[in-house]
């Protein structure tokens, strides 16, 4: 999970806290960032439902603070994946093998809810699937 920013470096991928309004902090969002011309961008698979976010928020919002991965499977896997580095015996865990996991996990609760016939909860989890890019079959 690299980009090469336009002044040729490479970014990190880096969990923020975006203020909007001078008032809202959201917190956990997933940015890159270039250390050497200090250029930072959200990532793009996240664009949409941050903006969205923030569109539902309005123009005067209340002072307030959202936790970012609470609504967005890709901030979710981020901010797992850096506990997950924090713990030794697993420092060589792969991003991709997170997202791999999250992604089983997430069809095997499709499945479940499925077999329940649980339309709400099928819906969110099919939301889930499509923030991370899972590729489904009905
Ligand atoms: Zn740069």
């Amino acid at each position: 999970m690299q980009k090469q920013c336009n002044c040729g470096e490479l970014m990190n991928l880096k969990l923020r806290t975006v203020i909007f309004s001078g008032k809202v902090e959201i917190d956990n969002v997933p940015i890159y960032t270039c250390a050497i011309c200090s250029h930072s961008e959200v990532i793009p698979e996240v664009k949409a439902d941050l903006s969205g976010l923030i569109q539902e928020l309005g123009d005067r919002p209340e002072k307030q603070s959202y936790l970012f991965n609470e609504c967005n499977e890709w901030a979710n896997i981020l901010v797992e994946y850096k506990l997950v580095q924090k713990t030794a015996q697993s420092a060589q865990y792969k991003l991709e093998q997170m997202i791999e996991q999250r992604t089983n996990d997430l069809l095997d609760l499709y499945l479940l809810a499925q077999g329940l016939k649980d339309e709400v909860w099928l819906d969110s989890i099919r939301k889930r699937l499509l923030q991370i890019g899972a590729q489904m079959k009905n």
